[in-house]
């Protein structure tokens, strides 16, 4: 049997109170409150799988639907020990969320297999997300739900997906997101969130006629998001001066050798066996001193313990819900600036918005043409949250739900019964 994780749902149902914090603010009842903190659907499957010593394991996986008012579902697939039904709700509502605040036109879904990917063979990983589609199938599509890649999950997981769906139904390249450019994926998606997270963080400074030349970045979690955003703040002329997977990082206070490390990270090595800095542990490096703290991996890191002990100016959400309820009125106490997720990270779903559309005219684009969109969109969503916190008198966070929220609830008004 796969391990089973530890129970998350006290962090789970702490991060729906933003959303119940900007319900009351909006003046909504709490039947509007249980349908955005809710979810439409929810899909438990099992999945059998012969491992190659012939053993028989049994896996559990999950897709959450939560709201399809302002398109078909959208969201991530992760594999990962930590995934379950508590956990893809309360993601699937935070996709809902960053989809309305960044218009794109989706709703919100998150799912995944609750497993190690690391433990198991590329066969196995294969027949494990075939199967999952054989169980799945039904509850997705390119105007259904539209999955994407996660923690644990890439191009080639997508291209699996695409491929068994489409076993089903006749060649199908709008399914899923993410793909390898070869069968339908864009340009600029790989690296999309990290270079969203970038720009996300270079309005924030024009917005207060700031310089970001110079200005020192530690980012937690070196996997897709990470990386590519620690090649974007350094191609942006920031100094990225720690970095840690989950096994320890590295710092260099003058600022780490960007290019050499994604080599080292490249080749398959852990961040913390890298020799051109100084080893570091992840509990330290969240509480060093520097102008941007970056989480970017799992959610809930920065709860109540930690957030007393962050020593950044701006807390830059590139991962889903890194920073807890209780965590998030630490900072907001100690004067530190928090550039929410909806918004920080949205880059992933904005391109993934991109791909479906050129596989919808069957019409790719070029990386320039992806790169300006982007930068269009998120200056564009980047510049209502500010406009919003300022007129309200309100934490970014606070403004980013209240147009969200707001949105989603009118369009449901307009389709409901
Ligand atoms: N997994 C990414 C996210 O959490 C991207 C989702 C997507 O592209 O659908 O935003």
């Amino acid at each position: 049997m796969s391990q089973r994780p530890p129970d998350r749902r006290t962090k789970t149902q702490e991060n729906s109170l933003f959303l119940h914090e900007a319900c009351k603010a909006l003046e909504y009842n709490d039947q509007v409150f249980e349908l955005l903190s809710g979810a439409s659907r929810e899909i438990r499957v099992q999945i059998p799988l012969l491992r190659d010593d012939g053993s028989l394991e049994i896996f559990y996986g999950y897709r959450v639907q939560h709201h399809n008012a302002l398109g078909p579902f959208k969201g991530g697939l992760r594999f990962h020990p930590s995934v379950n039904l508590a956990g893809s709700r309360r993601l699937a509502a935070l996709m809902s969320l960053k989809s309305a605040l960044v218009k794109v036109p989706f709703g919100g879904a998150k799912g995944g297999i609750d497993c190690d990917p690391r433990s198991l063979s590329h066969r196995e990983l294969e027949s494990l997300t075939r199967a999952f589609v054989e169980k799945i199938h039904r509850g997705i599509g390119p105007s259904l739900d539209i999955p994407a890649p996660d923690i644990g999950t890439n191009d080639q997981i997508m291209a699996w997906i695409q491929n068994e769906y489409s076993k089903i139904y006749g060649y199908t390249l709008g399914v899923v997101t993410g793909k390898p450019l070869l069968i339908g994926g864009s340009e600029g998606r790989e690296e999309a969130t990290g270079t969203g997270v970038a720009i996300v963080v270079r309005e924030h400074a024009r917005h207060h006629a700031e310089e970001i030349e110079g200005k020192t970045v530690v980012i937690q979690g070196f996997g897709n998001v990470g990386t590519h955003a620690a090649k974007a703040f350094h191609s942006h002329g920031m100094k990225v001066i720690a970095v840690s997977d989950s096994r320890g990082g590295v710092f260099d206070q003058s600022g780490l050798d960007i290019d050499a490390l994604c080599s080292h990270i490249d080749a398959g090595a852990r961040v913390s066996a890298y020799e051109g800095a100084k080893a570091i542990t992840n509990d330290h490096l969240l509480k060093l001193s520097c102008d941007y703290l970056v989480p970017a991996a799992l959610d809930g890191v920065i709860d109540e313990n930690m957030a007393g002990k962050i020593r950044a100016r701006i807390v830059v959400e590139a991962a889903n819900s890194p920073t807890t309820y209780a965590g998030d009125k630490i900072l907001a106490d100690r004067g530190i600036t928090v550039l929410p997720d909806i918004l920080a990270n949205a880059g992933g779903v904005i391109v993934s918005y991109f791909e479906w559309v050129q596989n919808m005219q069957q019409m790719p684009w070029k990386k320039e043409r992806v790169i300006e969109e982007l930068t269009e969109k998120l200056s564009w969503a980047s510049d209502q949250v500010f406009a919003v916190a300022t007129g309200n008198e309100c934490r970014y966070r606070q403004a980013a739900y209240l147009i969200a929220a707001r949105r989603l609830r009118e369009a449901v008004a307009m389709t409901s019964n």
